[in-house]
């Protein structure tokens, strides 16, 4: 959890630097605290944070950057809303990576990485006991990323990583279920499979749990509300 220095008393506002705006932004966008479409203010963001909007503005690049929030020209900055298109896209570029890799990480993994999957598995539990969703979400998409850190392939753990943040906001915009998102279930089945080097069988399981949740996207909805700024940063 990315903690603002905001109030240290040895080293005032300064230390809050970009990427710690930027931080905190994507943090919120991913914990579904801040929804796609919002507006990120320049001035409003400068006072909640106490900086200046030089700096806020080279936060909101470098989050353009990772295509989380897009700049208007003279509208200014907003969480990015992916189209349907894209969403469709997005899961399945997915769909084509990442059973892949699932299958290379069970032929590569060590016990230290199980215990840090099922870490994971549990962290994501007791988010969703504690009726955090937004964290529970992000927790989830970690694991899919931890998977692709497993299977040593940086290029592709890139792609993934950037799909995964693309999906959080997707999810934001169009998911469709009750339930916890990445239903732990089939996160558990995919840290046995991989934990007994089944590399066929993690490579399946990857494949039916991301069609699983391309299909819990319902591509008509798009009522995503978002609280305020300050709220939404929990300043
Ligand atoms: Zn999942």
């Amino acid at each position: 959890m990315i903690k603002l220095s905001q109030t240290d008393p040895r080293s005032p506002k300064t230390t809050v630097t970009a990427d710690k705006v930027a931080a905190s932004l994507s943090l919120a966008i991913h914990e579904h605290r801040l929804a796609p479409g919002t507006k990120l203010g320049e001035d409003e963001i400068s006072e909640l944070f106490g900086v200046s909007r030089t700096v806020v503005r080279a936060g909101l690049q470098s989050l353009a950057h990772q295509q989380l929030v897009e700049i208007q020209r003279n509208r200014g900055a907003f969480v990015a809303q992916p189209s349907l298109r894209e969403a469709r896209e997005v899961f399945e570029a997915r769909e084509l990576l990442e059973p892949r890799t699932a299958r290379s990480a069970a032929l590569r993994a060590t016990p230290q990485d199980i215990t840090i999957l099922e870490q994971h598995i549990k962290d994501e539990h007791a988010a969703i006991a504690a009726a955090d969703q937004g964290r529970a979400l992000r927790l989830s998409g970690q694991f899919h990323i931890e998977i692709s850190r497993i299977a040593d392939q940086t290029t592709i753990a890139g792609f993934i990583e950037a799909l995964i943040a693309r999906s959080s906001l997707i999810i934001a915009l169009y998911w469709r279920r009750e339930s916890a998102l990445c239903e732990s279930f089939a996160h558990h089945a995919l840290v046995e499979a991989i934990a007994q080097g089944d590399g066929q069988k993690a490579q399946e399981l990857m494949h039916s749990h991301l069609v699983d949740l391309h299909s819990a996207l319902d591509l008509r909805d798009r009522t995503a509300q978002s609280r305020s700024l300050k709220d939404a940063l929990r300043l």
